[in-house]
Formats: structure tokens, C-alpha cells, sequence
């Protein structure tokens, strides 16, 4: 069971906010309607945006096309499942129907944590084929999003062009969260190469996922540092509060202006001078936000950039040391769930 600090939503609020969402096929619709639940900075005159479950709320996630975001409908309703849950569904059309058939889980949930797994690798609305197969081991938490421990996609099986995709949960040694890792021990999920954080639990919003979310959203539990990735000087904090809750702007010595968005504690003052790495607060879960996360936001002048573009990426490899206990670890889910889905 994940500690409270780690469940989305925590409880209470949120639920307001998956009801507002709940409309949220005006995604689909290519309506726009204005939505105060966003954690965008409101400009002095709101433009309408719409954001496809508060942002922020991760469950949104979404490294995948606009018309895979399917937003949580009325409260999850999913009563806790005891143990592990398997799925294994085959694509005809997008990844989200392949899910519907779901059990014991939201099935737009599941989909949605499933497709940040590989949406690193591939775009979830193009790239998949008629006939591909997901299979995905997860725990339900009461009310909160799936956790999903072993997720595979078997791209074209069969064919000559076969090609799995696998993503194991699996702590590295001295990480301080679980993260996913291929069967070769490579890690799913990208990292930007000089990030605002140098922990956090995953990355649950890419700017290109919605038009209408400008940044980039880490889950991580309240209170993880966050750090300047650049140098610069603080040139705002705390500005549109009932939005933004605790915040600071930096902008950095090439003149890129950054926000940091729902902060716990904000640790730094307006003019105050900054190097890369010095520390600017803690994350929280301030604003309108409806879980623990940062909001990153990046711009020049008045263009929106993309943190991936800006930052670069990279992805991890586990040392050598450390596989012998990755391989332990794969093989005991790997047996779950080939178990599991070979008794159904
Ligand atoms: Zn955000």
C-alpha cells in the first residue's frame, strides 16, 4: 500500500475536481471552456483552457496524443482490490477502448498510467497496430490511480516485425522511488538531463500531451527539494496564489523564465540570485493542484518551451551491480504475470 503522501488524489478535494471533469469530453469535443482547476499561471485575462483532470492530477498524464487523454470520470468508485490485478487486451483501435474491458480498476485510469510507460517510445496513436496485445500486473489502492508493477506491449506478434516493449518496477540501489526499467535493465522513462528535481516519483505530464497544460508535472511526495537548474535571479513568488499556491519564477541567465508551481515551502526571495543546484523550495501540493507534484513551466518571452527540447534527455542504465538484483526482481513479476494471465 502506498503511504498517503503517494496516493492521488489524497482525498476529499479532488473529487470536486474529477466531477468538473467529468464533462471532460469537451476535450474530445474541441470544446473550450474555461476551467479554474488548471495550475497554469492565469494571465490577467484568462484565456479558456480546459485540462484534462486539474492538472495535476496525474492521473491525466499523458505522454500521448490529446484524444488518448481520457479523463477520470466520476470518482474512481474502485473499492480497494485485494493483491495483484492482470490485464491483457488486444488494440482495434486506440489504446483507450483496448482497456474498457478492465476489471477491478478504472479502465481510462489504467490505460492512462499504462500508456506513460511507453508513450516514451513510441506515439500511442500512431505507432500502434491492429492485432498488438498490452499486458499490464497492477495493484488498485483504494481510490486512488492504478500502480502498475510490470506492463508489456507486443507490438505486431506474429509477424516478422514482432517487437515487446517491457517495463518492470524496480527500485534501483540509491533511488530513492521505483522506477521502470527495460528487460535489459534501461530505464522506460526519460529524465531531463538538468532537471528541477533530482528525485520524484515519475513523470506524469509532457507539454506536448495538451495544448492547454504548458509545462511538465512531476509526481513526488511533499517536500522533495526541488533545485534551480540553471542559474539566474528570482523574479516573482508567490503571484496568483489561489492558482499557482506557493510559487517561484527564475529566470535564467540566458533569459529562459521558469515556473515552479504548488510548492510546500518556497525557500528563496524575490531579486535573490541563484547558481544551478541551489535549492529553491519543496514540492507540495498547493493551488489548484489535486495531488503532490511540481508544475515546471518554462518560456522565452511569451513562447512556451518544451523541457525536453530545452533540458535534453536522458535515460538511465543500471550499474552492473545492481542487475543481479533486477533480474531477481523481473523474474518474480514476470512470473506473476504470465502466471496470471496463463491461468485465465
Ligand atoms: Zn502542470
Amino acid at each position: 500500500m502506498l503511504p498517503d503522501s503517494l496516493r492521488f488524489p489524497p482525498g476529499g478535494k479532488p473529487w470536486l475536481l474529477y466531477g468538473l471533469f467529468g464533462a471532460s469530453l469537451v476535450l474530445n469535443l474541441g470544446l473550450a471552456i474555461k476551467f479554474s482547476g488548471s495550475d497554469e499561471p492565469a494571465p490577467a485575462a484568462p484565456t479558456p483552457t480546459i485540462s484534462p483532470i486539474g492538472d495535476d492530477t496525474t492521473i491525466s498524464n499523458l505522454p500521448v496524443p490529446a484524444d488518448l487523454v481520457v479523463p477520470l470520470p466520476e470518482p474512481l468508485g474502485v473499492a480497494r482490490a485485494a493483491g495483484t490485478e492482470v490485464f491483457t487486451g488486444t488494440v482495434s483501435s486506440s489504446l483507450s477502448a483496448t482497456f474498457q474491458d478492465a476489471k477491478d480498476t478504472n479502465p481510462a485510469a489504467l490505460s492512462a498510467v499504462y500508456s506513460r510507460l511507453f508513450a516514451w517510445d513510441m506515439d500511442l496513436r500512431r505507432d500502434l497496430h491492429k492485432g498488438d496485445t498490452v499486458e499490464v500486473l497492477f495493484e488498485q489502492p483504494d481510490g486512488a490511480e492504478p500502480l502498475v508493477l510490470a506492463a508489456r506491449l507486443r507490438s505486431q506478434p506474429g509477424t516478422g516485425s514482432e517487437k515487446v516493449y517491457a517495463a518492470w518496477r524496480y527500485q534501483a540501489p540509491g533511488d530513492r522511488f521505483p522506477s521502470y526499467w527495460s528487460d535489459t535493465g534501461e530505464e522506460v522513462p526519460r529524465r531531463l538531463i538538468d532537471g528541477p528535481l533530482p528525485d520524484y516519483e515519475q513523470i506524469t505530464s509532457l507539454l506536448k500531451d495538451r495544448p492547454t497544460h504548458e509545462g511538465m508535472d512531476f509526481k513526488t511526495p511533499i517536500g522533495t527539494p526541488i533545485v534551480a537548474p540553471r542559474a539566474g535571479r528570482v523574479t516573482r513568488t508567490n503571484w496568483n496564489h489561489a492558482a499557482n499556491g506557493n510559487c517561484v519564477e527564475v529566470q535564467y541567465s540566458d533569459g529562459v523564465t521558469a515556473k515552479f508551481l504548488h510548492m510546500n515551502e518556497n525557500g528563496v526571495k524575490d531579486g535573490q540570485s541563484l547558481s544551478a543546484g541551489t535549492e529553491i523550495g519543496k514540492t507540495g501540493n498547493t493551488g489548484r493542484s489535486t495531488g503532490p507534484h511540481l508544475h515546471y513551466q518554462i518560456e522565452r518571452g511569451s513562447k512556451v518551451l518544451d523541457p525536453i527540447e530545452y533540458h535534453g534527455t536522458l535515460r538511465r542504465q543500471l550499474p552492473t551491480d545492481a542487475m543481479p538484483g533486477f533480474e531477481q526482481a523481473k523474474k518474480e513479476l514476470m512470473e506473476q504475470l504470465d502466471g496470471r494471465l496463463a491461468s485465465r
